[in-house]
């Protein structure tokens, strides 16, 4: 992450940006730094308060578990990072006065096992609460260990940021109605941002230099509407016209779902046109596909369908795939697999979902996912998923998903190296991805057959050291060698 002479850092993560905001607006001095220049920025400023915004600090995140556990468990590159960043901060600690209050979407991940270098963890939105604490903190005052913030319920109380956002990041909701069970999005209040409000904060991205947008959203069908059986068809165009008029370049958003796509498809084809997108410059936003089982469906995902339900679900993703695939909007699905009562009756359900869903040829990424317990959400009490726990046919549908996200990226993969005007390149391009995609499948294969245990093979790989790098090459040579 680039910095100024004084440490701090150009861009930064939106919700780092939003809490300089809060903090600013009440008369706080804020330097949002990366943690590599943390110690410069405490000498040279005479810091008291330190604020760690995490994402995964345990590595328990959905795609971090299933990663971990493909390749045979162990701990997370965000676990190491944040234990290293924890050693530097404890080191700070004894030399000057300071305290720490971690923060962030993944603050719930510290709530049972809180390191001893942290004073407070916050959980929770920043804007009710957050500033109070940090007066607490800065006036060495005894505060909770934890503390959960209260949900901002006015626009009024959350200010934009006035630094640029990573990406071009701008937030256009907040919250959302669905009400999945296994969602931590679901306590929120759903707020659709003004149009005067997120342009506000996309100039001052534009004036830094980014010309990409990306919104945040859990879902942007739902951008300016109070139901979930309509679209707000105006609402959105307009967002869309007006980020276009600004000059913004490419505007790129984080989720949609099926559901309000099927509702508007006209909306999904002027959301394409306006922003321009095309196969070179397509977007590729995450898609909830949760399950293909009733039971499964009804009890934790019942709204995900609404205005229709479970018995319209298959037909639904698949409609609402080709719709979005006219518009260069190409959907990564997740399944969220291993709720306590889920048996292989239902992972047979979810199979025969997938398999519908690839026989429909779409130009998409299917990625099952073990079931996190995120802290608040309603599952929280849930133990980790663990791969003795998973259903066994959970790998049948892992192997026949990554089969189908090969085949794709294959395919998506030598368009592009096609584009490339030097014929050695290319060759040597689409040989490398034939290589790599022939080693993957192999991979994904020996996983299937032995229901996960061939990963554990790989367990001891480390990338940490330069022996382990060594090592680890020699490994995948002989994986490259020993698959077709
Ligand atoms: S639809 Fe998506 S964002 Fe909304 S509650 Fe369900 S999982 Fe969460």
């Amino acid at each position: 992450m680039p910095t100024d002479r004084e440490g701090k850092a150009i861009y930064a993560p939106y919700p780092l940006r939003k809490v300089e905001a809060i903090l600013t607006n009440k008369n706080f001095k804020v330097a949002v730094v990366p943690p590599e220049k943390i110690d410069k920025v405490i000498e040279s400023k005479g810091v008291r308060v330190i604020g760690v915004n995490v994402h995964d600090p345990k590595g328990i995140e959905p795609v971090s578990v299933k990663l971990s556990m493909i390749f045979g468990g162990g701990e997370t590159w965000t676990a190491k990072f944040f234990d290293e960043l924890g050693e530097k901060i404890s080191k700070l600690k004894r030399k000057y006065d300071i305290k720490v209050v971690v923060g962030g979407a993944g603050a719930w991940q510290l709530e049972r096992e809180t390191p001893e270098w942290i004073d407070v963890v916050f959980i929770g939105h920043a804007e009710i609460d957050f500033p109070e604490i940090v007066k607490k903190l800065e006036e060495g005052e005894k505060i909770p260990k934890i503390v959960k913030g209260r949900y901002p319920r006015r626009i009024e109380d959350i200010p934009p940021i006035i630094n640029p956002s990573r990406s071009g990041e701008v937030q256009i909701t907040r919250g959302c109605p669905r009400g999945c069970w296994f969602c931590s999005v679901t306590p929120d209040t759903f707020i659709s941002f003004p149009i005067d409000y997120i342009i506000k904060e996309v100039e001052v991205n534009l004036k830094a230099g980014i010309k990409d947008v990306s919104l945040i959203t859990d879902d942007i069908m739902l951008y300016g509407t109070k139901k979930l059986n309509e679209v707000n068809h105006d609402a959105i165009v307009r967002l869309f016209t007006e980020l276009k008029k600004r000059g913004v370049e490419y505007i790129n958003f984080a989720h949609i779902s099926a559901a309000p796509v099927k509702l508007s498809p006209k909306t999904v084809k002027a959301m394409s046109e306006i922003a321009g997108w095309n196969e070179e410059r397509a977007v590729a936003p995450v898609v909830g596909l949760e399950t293909g089982s009733e039971k499964i469906f009804n009890k934790y995902m019942k709204m995900k369908a609404y205005p229709w339900t479970y018995a319209h679900w298959r037909d639904l993703i698949v409609e609402a795939t080709s719709i979005m695939n006219d518009s260069y909007i190409f959907p990564c699905y997740t399944m969220t697999i291993g709720y306590p009562e889920e048996t292989d009756k239902d992972v047979e359900d979810s199979i025969s979902l997938v398999e519908y869903i690839i026989d429909h040829e779409p130009i998409a990424w299917i990625f099952p996912l073990p079931v996190i317990p995120m802290g608040l959400s309603k599952i929280r009490d849930n133990p980790l998923p663990a791969m003795e726990r998973l259903p066994s046919r959970y790998w049948d549908l892992l192997y026949i998903s990554w089969k189908y996200d090969l085949k794709i990226t294959r395919k998506l993969s030598k368009t592009i190296a096609n584009t490339s005007k030097n014929p050695l390149i290319r060759s040597m391009v689409t040989y490398m991805i034939d290589k790599v995609f022939n080693s993957i499948e192999w991979y994904f294969e020996q996983i299937k057959k032995t229901k996960g245990k061939s990963a554990l093979e790989y367990r001891d790989l480390n990338l940490n050291t330069a022996y382990g790098i060594v090592w680890s090459i020699f490994q995948l040579f002989k994986l490259s060698f020993s698959s077709p």
